[in-house]
């Protein structure tokens, strides 16, 4: 059989520096597990702007289409803000997401214990949470027309966007979501506004058709997404999976990924519809931004990048025990109070380099074996 085929787009700013972490544990599971992956890799955000005029080139786009999996790293940087919208780095990463067609963008928050007294939450309430926020991506209020802004008859204007969903977008990302649930523990709330939003009352029925029809053996619950924000800073361990829709999920999930510390440690998948191959179109990624104001200085934490890889592992090539290793390797590192500058608390020793930081996770992979 081929290797699994990777697409690598380290973007700008610190996004090489955590990238190049990542292909050192690509090449660790060459070289010591036996799992050879086909690795290519090619430019997006403001460096394909620089090499190609554009920030996704279509040759770009058409290989990341090709390949069972795309890892990036992050766009963007001061020298690119006054670019035209068209051109600007984000753009890149849009066309990615769009042209994919990911609508299932998939936010854990764990929370390693080793980093409970980061959150801004009390300790109790965060050690050992983990759970996974599955954000519609692709429709939405974000997307739906009319939309505008417009003169009105007072002399005003107004400003109008829809929020427009069909039957079909909202089952295929809650059967994303129920499948993420039975990889995990087997629950999932559903989050909209149906007591005051048509759009949220097909919601919650076409979630609750696809879970009685497919999945009945998932348990399903549905929540007003107020009151979901509520319930995730009061007690998020109630949670396993939560699905939600586009304008919803953009902030529940910012809100969940406080719970867990730093933007440093958060990883990000979003996939599409299954290719020929079975695997899902797939794009994995850290939450965080290119990080100018530590770019170039080895200050970056490498760890979302890493989390991301393994997300790669567990949902594109079905190695949830290897997504596994790299996940209890990180959190041995963690625990040996191996920590990047962001991670250092008030009563800090000295913070490890990106490379200290890959170096301390592949140890912890070689003793794994
Ligand atoms: P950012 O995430 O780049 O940085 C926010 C803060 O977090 C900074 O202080 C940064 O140093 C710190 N930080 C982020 N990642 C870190 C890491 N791995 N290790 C240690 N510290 C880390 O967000 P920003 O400053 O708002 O944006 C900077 C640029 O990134 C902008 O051009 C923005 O458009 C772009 N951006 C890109 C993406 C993406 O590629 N997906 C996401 C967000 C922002």
């Amino acid at each position: 059989m081929a290797n699994p085929s990777l697409l690598i787009l380290a973007g700008d700013g610190i996004g090489p520096e955590v990238m190049a972490e990542v292909k050192r544990i690509i090449a660790w599971y060459g070289d010591k597990r036996g799992v050879k992956f086909d690795v290519s890799e090619d430019l997006v955000g403001g460096c394909a702007y620089d090499a190609y005029g554009v920030p996704l080139a279509d040759k770009t786009m058409a290989k990341a289409q090709e390949v069972d999996a795309v890892l990036l790293g992050a766009v963007g940087g001061p020298k690119y803000d006054t670019l035209d919208f068209s051109l600007k780095p984000e753009r890149g990463l849009l066309r990615l997401r769009k042209e994919m067609d990911l609508y299932a963008n998939l936010r854990p928050a764990q929370c390693f214990d080793a980093l409970a007294d980061f959150s801004s939450l009390k300790k109790e309430v965060v050690a050992g949470l983990d759970i996974v926020i599955v954000r519609e991506l692709t429709s939405g209020v974000y997307f739906g027309e009319p939309r505008g802004i417009f003169p009105d008859n007072e002399g005003g204007r107004f400003g109008i966007n829809t929020q427009r969903y069909t039957t079909n977008e909202i089952r295929r990302v809650a059967r994303a979501a129920f499948e993420m649930a039975r990889r995990r523990n087997n629950k999932v709330c559903s989050m909209e506004k149906a007591n005051v939003m048509e759009s949220g009352i097909l919601w919650r029925e076409e979630v609750q058709w696809v879970h009685d029809n497919e999945y009945p053996d998932v348990e399903l619950s549905h929540m007003y997404a107020d009151n979901g924000a509520m319930q995730l800073v009061r007690w998020p361990k109630q949670f396993d999976v939560i699905v939600t829709d586009n304008l919803f999920g953009d902030i529940l999930s910012d809100c969940a990924a406080m719970l867990t510390g730093s933007l440093g440690m958060l990883p990000s998948a979003s996939l599409g519809a299954p290719m020929a191959n079975g695997r899902p179109k797939a794009l994995y990624e850290p939450v965080h931004g290119s990080a100018p104001d530590i770019a170039g200085q080895g200050k970056a934490n490498p760890i979302a990048c890493i989390l991301s890889f393994a997300m790669a592992l567990r949902y594109s090539f079905d190695m949830g025990d290897e997504a596994a290793r790299v996940e209890k390797a990180v959190e041995k590192v963690l625990a040996d109070g191996v920590r990047t500058a962001d991670l250092m608390g008030p009563a800090a020793g000295t913070p490890v380099s990106t490379k200290g930081m890959g170096d301390a996770i592949l140890a912890a992979l070689d003793a794994s074996l």
